[in-house]
Protein backbone atom coordinates (compact mmCIF):
# COMPACT_ATOMS: atom_id res chain seq x y z
CA UNK A 1 0.00 0.00 0.00
CA UNK A 2 1.09 3.54 -0.47
CA UNK A 3 2.26 6.68 2.06
CA UNK A 4 -1.66 7.65 2.05
CA UNK A 5 -2.78 4.48 3.01
CA UNK A 6 -0.66 3.97 5.63
CA UNK A 7 -1.01 7.09 7.10
CA UNK A 8 -4.92 6.84 6.59
CA UNK A 9 -4.86 3.32 8.70
CA UNK A 10 -2.75 4.95 11.68
CA UNK A 11 -5.78 7.78 12.27
CA UNK A 12 -8.11 7.31 14.98
CA UNK A 13 -11.74 8.28 14.54
CA UNK A 14 -13.33 9.72 18.45
CA UNK A 15 -17.06 10.45 17.76
CA UNK A 16 -18.11 13.43 19.86
CA UNK A 17 -14.54 15.03 20.54
CA UNK A 18 -14.75 17.67 21.75
CA UNK A 19 -18.51 17.74 21.67
CA UNK A 20 -21.58 16.24 20.37
CA UNK A 21 -21.67 15.82 16.62
CA UNK A 22 -18.16 16.16 15.85
CA UNK A 23 -15.87 13.87 14.73
CA UNK A 24 -12.21 14.24 16.47
CA UNK A 25 -9.36 12.86 13.94
CA UNK A 26 -6.98 11.51 16.25
CA UNK A 27 -3.30 11.28 15.08
CA UNK A 28 -1.29 9.86 18.54
CA UNK A 29 -1.56 6.51 16.82
CA UNK A 30 0.10 7.48 13.76
CA UNK A 31 2.59 9.16 16.18
CA UNK A 32 3.21 6.20 18.67
CA UNK A 33 4.28 4.23 14.75
CA UNK A 34 7.60 4.66 13.98
CA UNK A 35 7.27 3.60 10.51
CA UNK A 36 4.29 5.86 9.86
CA UNK A 37 5.67 8.47 11.49
CA UNK A 38 9.14 8.64 9.29
CA UNK A 39 6.73 8.54 6.04
CA UNK A 40 4.91 11.38 7.23
CA UNK A 41 8.13 13.36 8.24
CA UNK A 42 9.93 12.40 4.78
CA UNK A 43 6.98 13.34 3.24
CA UNK A 44 6.67 16.48 3.99
CA UNK A 45 10.38 16.99 4.24
CA UNK A 46 10.40 16.25 0.45
CA UNK A 47 7.14 18.44 -0.37
CA UNK A 48 8.92 21.46 1.30
CA UNK A 49 12.13 21.22 -0.29
CA UNK A 50 10.44 20.95 -3.26
CA UNK A 51 8.55 24.13 -3.13
CA UNK A 52 11.56 25.65 -2.29
CA UNK A 53 10.69 26.31 1.08
CA UNK A 54 13.43 27.99 3.62
CA UNK A 55 12.10 27.80 6.72
CA UNK A 56 9.35 25.77 8.35
CA UNK A 57 6.29 27.48 10.66
CA UNK A 58 4.91 24.51 12.58
CA UNK A 59 0.74 25.42 13.84
CA UNK A 60 0.44 24.82 18.11
CA UNK A 61 0.35 22.28 18.94
CA UNK A 62 0.37 19.22 16.97
CA UNK A 63 2.39 21.45 14.19
CA UNK A 64 5.27 21.51 16.62
CA UNK A 65 5.29 17.73 16.87
CA UNK A 66 5.21 17.45 13.20
CA UNK A 67 7.09 20.60 12.01
CA UNK A 68 10.12 20.03 14.37
CA UNK A 69 11.16 17.00 12.24
CA UNK A 70 10.25 18.12 9.18
CA UNK A 71 12.73 21.08 9.68
CA UNK A 72 15.44 18.98 10.84
CA UNK A 73 14.95 16.28 7.97
CA UNK A 74 15.02 19.26 5.50
CA UNK A 75 17.60 21.20 6.76
CA UNK A 76 15.84 23.63 7.88
CA UNK A 77 15.10 25.90 10.86
CA UNK A 78 12.11 25.62 12.75
CA UNK A 79 9.42 28.78 13.47
CA UNK A 80 6.71 28.16 16.06
CA UNK A 81 3.45 29.96 16.04
CA UNK A 82 2.01 30.04 19.25
CA UNK A 83 -1.59 31.13 20.43
CA UNK A 84 -1.09 35.03 21.91
CA UNK A 85 0.75 35.29 25.07
CA UNK A 86 3.01 32.21 25.07
CA UNK A 87 6.19 34.02 22.74
CA UNK A 88 8.49 35.52 25.03
CA UNK A 89 10.03 38.12 23.02
CA UNK A 90 8.72 40.98 20.34
CA UNK A 91 6.04 39.56 18.19
CA UNK A 92 3.08 39.72 15.66
CA UNK A 93 -0.07 39.01 16.14
CA UNK A 94 -2.90 38.18 13.95
CA UNK A 95 -6.50 37.56 15.14
CA UNK A 96 -9.02 35.33 13.46
CA UNK A 97 -12.53 34.19 13.47
CA UNK A 98 -13.89 31.02 15.43
CA UNK A 99 -17.47 29.64 15.15
CA UNK A 100 -17.84 31.40 18.56
CA UNK A 101 -15.62 34.16 18.95
CA UNK A 102 -12.09 34.91 17.80
CA UNK A 103 -8.37 33.78 18.45
CA UNK A 104 -5.11 34.92 18.50
CA UNK A 105 -1.55 33.55 17.55
CA UNK A 106 2.08 35.12 17.42
CA UNK A 107 5.13 34.90 16.12
CA UNK A 108 8.70 36.23 17.01
CA UNK A 109 8.98 38.72 14.78
CA UNK A 110 13.01 38.25 14.33
CA UNK A 111 12.12 34.69 12.70
CA UNK A 112 10.62 35.26 9.50
CA UNK A 113 11.98 38.49 6.95
CA UNK A 114 12.11 39.23 3.38
CA UNK A 115 14.09 36.77 1.34
CA UNK A 116 12.53 33.84 3.80
CA UNK A 117 9.95 31.42 2.01
CA UNK A 118 8.00 29.60 4.15
CA UNK A 119 6.28 26.09 4.13
CA UNK A 120 3.33 25.71 7.23
CA UNK A 121 3.02 22.56 8.60
CA UNK A 122 -0.04 21.21 10.47
CA UNK A 123 -1.79 18.14 11.63
CA UNK A 124 -5.85 18.64 10.39
CA UNK A 125 -6.99 21.68 7.73
CA UNK A 126 -10.68 22.36 9.47
CA UNK A 127 -12.23 25.38 8.43
CA UNK A 128 -9.04 27.03 7.51
CA UNK A 129 -9.10 30.00 9.60
CA UNK A 130 -5.87 28.92 11.94
CA UNK A 131 -3.81 28.31 8.52
CA UNK A 132 -5.30 31.35 6.87
CA UNK A 133 -4.44 33.47 9.83
CA UNK A 134 -0.94 32.13 9.29
CA UNK A 135 -0.39 32.76 6.02
CA UNK A 136 -1.53 36.82 6.56
CA UNK A 137 1.28 36.61 9.60
CA UNK A 138 3.93 35.26 7.30
CA UNK A 139 3.11 38.14 4.45
CA UNK A 140 2.78 40.60 6.89
CA UNK A 141 6.63 39.34 8.21
CA UNK A 142 7.68 40.38 4.57
CA UNK A 143 8.56 36.56 4.34
CA UNK A 144 6.97 34.58 0.92
CA UNK A 145 4.50 32.01 1.60
CA UNK A 146 5.94 28.58 0.08
CA UNK A 147 2.79 26.45 1.01
CA UNK A 148 0.48 24.87 3.40
CA UNK A 149 1.12 20.74 3.95
CA UNK A 150 -1.05 19.22 6.13
CA UNK A 151 -1.47 15.71 7.02
CA UNK A 152 -5.20 15.49 6.30
CA UNK A 153 -8.18 18.21 5.11
CA UNK A 154 -11.30 17.92 6.01
CA UNK A 155 -12.79 18.68 2.94
CA UNK A 156 -16.39 18.95 3.86
CA UNK A 157 -15.42 22.35 5.76
CA UNK A 158 -14.30 23.92 3.09
CA UNK A 159 -10.72 25.16 3.94
CA UNK A 160 -9.41 24.72 0.83
CA UNK A 161 -11.55 27.70 -0.89
CA UNK A 162 -11.15 29.82 2.53
CA UNK A 163 -7.20 30.03 2.07
CA UNK A 164 -7.68 30.34 -1.84
CA UNK A 165 -6.89 34.19 -1.06
CA UNK A 166 -4.20 33.80 1.66
CA UNK A 167 -2.24 31.05 0.00
CA UNK A 168 -2.46 33.41 -3.67
CA UNK A 169 -1.10 30.60 -6.27
CA UNK A 170 1.06 28.70 -3.33
CA UNK A 171 -0.06 25.06 -3.30
CA UNK A 172 -1.98 23.40 -0.21
CA UNK A 173 -0.79 19.74 -0.18
CA UNK A 174 -2.70 17.68 1.87
CA UNK A 175 -1.40 14.15 2.36
P1 LIG B 1 -9.25 25.21 11.52
O1 LIG B 1 -8.64 26.50 11.97
O2 LIG B 1 -10.73 25.17 11.65
O3 LIG B 1 -8.79 24.80 10.14
O4 LIG B 1 -8.76 24.10 12.53
C1 LIG B 1 -7.49 23.59 12.41
C2 LIG B 1 -6.83 23.48 13.74
O5 LIG B 1 -7.64 22.77 14.66
C3 LIG B 1 -5.55 22.71 13.58
O6 LIG B 1 -4.51 23.32 14.33
C4 LIG B 1 -5.88 21.32 14.06
O7 LIG B 1 -4.83 20.79 14.85
C5 LIG B 1 -7.13 21.48 14.90
N1 LIG B 1 -8.17 20.49 14.51
C6 LIG B 1 -9.39 20.72 14.02
N2 LIG B 1 -10.06 19.57 13.81
C7 LIG B 1 -9.23 18.60 14.20
C8 LIG B 1 -9.34 17.15 14.23
O8 LIG B 1 -10.35 16.51 13.88
N3 LIG B 1 -8.24 16.49 14.69
C9 LIG B 1 -7.12 17.12 15.09
N4 LIG B 1 -7.00 18.44 15.06
C10 LIG B 1 -8.04 19.17 14.64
Amino acid sequence: AGVSELLLSRIRDVPDYPKPGVMFKDITPLLADPAAFAALTDTLAALSTRHGATKIVGLEARGFILGAPVALRAGLGFIPVRKAGKLPGATLRQSYDLEYGSAEIEVHAEDLAAGDRVMVIDDVLATGGTAGASLDLIRRSGAEVAGVAVLMELGFLGGRRKLEQALDGAPLEAL
